[in-house]
């Protein structure tokens, strides 16, 4: 493969007669025999004389300097004069002398030739197995060029190539031409990686003459006299140049992964046969693996964009294939545990931990110096350096599954969110009293997902920030201060949502329901008096509703509010029951009520057959709010309501919030919206949320102390019980199970009342073999703490 884009240069056309015949015209030679090779832009034939010798003629694109194919040729000799247990191709003069020569194409293109010596042996890709020898081999030859190479210069080596790692930017107008759009955002998350991870590293790194493409089709090997396989030599050196060093390596690494089942020992094998050779520092094996990653982006999307250009070339997928399944595999290895193997195959210890605060003076300082009453997870809380998708990593590199995080909806550090609030940000942030397209944008896309009387957006910046002034329009559409909402429920931390919020009032060191707020019972068909086989136990529940407004309306006053979330989080993980919402909405509405969904936790998606969680019920509320992974991380939160209500709520005071709708926020959700649609995430929060709740549905009939097995997509909990019959809350247990599963690498955490539900809400990029790891690392922990 060259550096040369197709648009910059013609690529030959010569048959194979024409290509005797120039072999006879300019080398005297009489061939017999000739196959061509595939190359990305060049064409490569194997030629074979009357004699029996052996060669390859090279035809170079019309775009291919001469001074550049001048350095191979003497860096070819080079090599050889210095490396004599490795082959490297013989370079054949013409008849007059030149070892470059020239031929014109069928259009009147002029084409460099040359002709080598063709090196006998098998490309490595085409042999099995590849012992960790053999891989280890790879690594030393090209590290021993590298080595070599220091003693080498060419006024041609500082030439520009896409190919080039240090480059790997400039893939990414044409990562679109990636059909599949999951590959698309691993390609992306790549380059994320590498913005973050390796350029801010290279201008550190040694810079040296690399061959730059120590690929499974250019390294040869041969069996040695005991019939085992041993590396040869390499061919093709179209890609030299000057870079950092290490690409060498990672480059070499990455084609050795290519099939592999664990990829990073293989690349391990490459990197430490490499770094016998020619060692590697510690800043360039931290940064390997993305560059292993950036080689296998850029083969992946090289191909991609050239298909669209030569749709049935089969070269092309010779590695792009591969390398987007181990791209794939890429996504799921944690980064520091790489790192930690590539540095013990060089017989290095790696060096973890350059974070500046250990967890200890961490938890010291905000024991002085922040508020006391934030909690922390864990006995031994966990210092969570870096997140990628759905998977968290803390200081010592550690990886943990994180099946708690609901902000991070469509995974951690998703590259086109960032990039989106990146961008951004760089151009224009500013408040909503300045016209700009995001904003408008952004509540036009909102209001495509929803039901049509819901199309009037208020942009704030929190889910209470949403649900207080939710409350404010209920309230004034209304004219009555009067709210119904459901025990256990929390809505949020202003003074506004404590006072409706059951879970805080009635919880440690609130001071109960105030006059105005009227509690109904939490409708959970687990623990509540009407159960999962009721059919009408929705009915039942709301009839509650009905009760309370009734009352209301009996001492004078109108029921204002009615606010219930679409699925209850901390009251349990619960799935209300079938035509709750409908009846209670009925009650509320027939009394001039207002009736409010609080979609902060459970909205975009995340229940798997609707994007909302209210129309699990049926129902249109007057007012949603939105907030938690509707900016995926970022401080975004809309109430969304009907046109009537917001002309009630214009009473001349303006309603204006400095950040809310800002551009950069409008951007990110927008980010996150096409994300969702993109990559299909509902069908996969309901697709692996079945099959995850089938593998615990499994595990309930082994361990009695699960009680039930709850949710929508997702969205789901496990309630812990010590007795089936009498339904005595598990909590202590369910915290035993958290520390427990931590320490196998799962983040879970404890929910519900009576503290004894296991939630489960990850990012929404969740896949089923994370959903097997959940299910088989719970069944482990439930037997070894003996729960049967
Ligand atoms: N509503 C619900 C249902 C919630 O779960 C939460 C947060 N846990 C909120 C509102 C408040 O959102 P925030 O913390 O973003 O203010």
């Amino acid at each position: 493969m060259t550096n040369i884009d197709p648009h910059d240069g013609q690529s030959p056309h010569f048959s194979g007669e024409d290509v005797k015949e120039l072999a006879r015209e300019l080398y005297e030679l009489n061939v017999i025999a000739s196959k061509e090779f595939g190359s990305y832009t060049d064409q490569n034939f194997y030629l074979k004389d009357e004699s029996g010798r052996e060669f390859v003629f090279k035809i170079s694109n019309s775009a291919e300097e001469k001074d550049v194919l001048d350095m191979q040729i003497k860096a070819i000799e080079h090599l050889t004069q210095q490396l004599k247990d490795f082959r490297f191709p013989g370079v054949c003069a013409t008849i007059d002398g030149e070892q470059i020569s020239t031929v014109k194409g069928e259009k009147g293109t002029t084409h460099f030739v040359r002709m080598l010596t063709f090196l006998p042996g098998e490309f490595y890709g085409d042999f099995q197995p590849h012992t960790p020898e053999l891989l280890r081999d790879i690594g030393y030859l090209m590290g021993s060029m590298n080595k070599a190479l220091t003693g080498f210069s060419h006024r041609a080596v500082n030439r520009q190539s896409k190919w080039d790692l240090k480059n790997l930017r400039e893939i990414t107008p044409i990562i679109k031409y990636i059909e599949d759009p999951r590959l698309r955002t691993i390609v992306e998350h790549f380059l994320l990686q590498f913005d973050t991870f390796v350029v801010p590293a290279l201008p550190d790194l040694r810079t040296g003459i690399t061959h730059n493409d120590g690929n499974e089709q250019n390294i040869l090997v041969e069996k040695d006299d005991a019939g085992k396989l041993k590396i040869s030599g390499i061919i093709d050196f179209g890609d030299m140049l000057y870079t950092h060093i290490v690409s060498e390596a990672a480059i070499a690494a990455a084609y050795a992964t290519l099939g592999k089942e664990d990829v990073v020992s293989a690349a391990a094998h490459v990197i430490g046969g490499y770094h016998a050779a020619f060692p590697l520092t510690e800043p360039e094996l931290m940064i390997i693996f993305y560059l292993i990653g950036a080689r296998l982006c850029l083969s992946v999307t090289m191909s991609a964009f050239r298909r669209t250009l030569e749709p049935d070339s089969e070269y092309l997928l010779v590695s792009a294939l591969p390398a987007g399944k181990v791209l794939e595999k890429m996504m799921h290895i944690n980064p520091f545990a790489a790192y930690g193997l590539f540095c013990r195959a060089c017989g290095l210890e790696p060096a973890y931990g350059s974070e500046n605060r250990s967890s200890e003076e961490i938890l010291a300082f905000r024991q002085r110096h922040l508020g006391p009453t934030l909690s922390v997870s864990y006995k031994k809380p966990l210092k969570i350096v870096r997140g990628l998708r759905q998977y968290l990593y803390d200081e010592s590199g550690r990886a943990y599954l994180d099946c708690v995080n609901n902000v991070c909806h469509v995974g951690h550090c998703h590259p086109r969110v960032v990039r989106a609030a990146r961008r951004q940000m760089a151009i224009l942030n500013t408040n909503t009293r300045y016209l700009h397209d995001n904003i408008v944008e952004y509540a036009r896309s909102l209001g495509d997902t929803l039901p049509e009387s819901l199309r009037v957006c208020f942009f704030v910046n929190s889910g209470s920030e949403a649900n207080d002034l939710a409350l404010r329009l209920a309230r004034i559409h209304t004219g009555s201060l009067d709210t119904v909402v459901v025990d256990h429920a929390y809505h949020g931390n202003l003074s506004s949502l404590i006072e409706i919020s059951a879970y805080k009032f009635d919880g440690p060191g609130g001071s109960g329901a105030a006059p105005h707020i009227h509690k109904v019972a939490m409708p959970d068909v687990y623990r509540g008096p009407y159960k999962a086989g009721d059919k009408e136990a929705g009915k039942k529940y709301a009839k509650e509703v009905g009760e309370v407004v009734e009352k209301l309306l009996q001492s004078g006053k109108k029921p204002g509010t009615f606010m219930c979330e679409s699925l209850p989080g901390v009251g349990g993980q619960i799935v209300l029951p079938g035509n709750y919402l409908k009846e209670a909405y009925r009650y509320v509405r027939e009394a001039g009520g207002v009736c409010i969904a609080d979609e902060v936790q459970v909205g975009f998606g995340r229940v798997g057959t609707h994007f909302w969680g209210f129309e699990l019920q049926g129902v249109v509320p007057d007012i949603v709010t939105f907030g938690k992974p509707i900016g995926n991380g970022h401080p975004l939160a809309v109430v969304v309501t009907t046109a009537e209500i917001a002309a009630s709520f214009n009473t001349g005071m303006e309603y204006f919030n400095t950040f809310g709708g800002n551009p950069v926020s409008c951007a990110v959700g927008l980010a996150v919206l096409d994300v969702i649609r993109d990559e299909k995430l509902q069908e996969n929060a309901l697709t692996v949320g079945n099959h995850l709740k089938a593998g615990l549905l499994k595990l309930m009939d082994k361990y009695p102390i699960i009680g039930d097995v709850r949710g929508m997509g997702l969205f789901i909990g496990i309630e812990l019980v010590k007795d089936r019959a009498t339904l005595d809350p598990a909590s202590e247990e369910a915290y035993e199970i958290i520390e427990r599963i931590k320490e196998m690498g799962i983040l879970l955490s404890v929910d519900g009342p009576l503290h004894n539900v296991l939630k489960i809400k990850p990012p929404i990029v969740f896949d089923r073999k994370n959903a097997d790891f959940l299910v088989a690392a719970l069944d482990e922990v439930l037997k070894e703490l003996n729960y049967r």
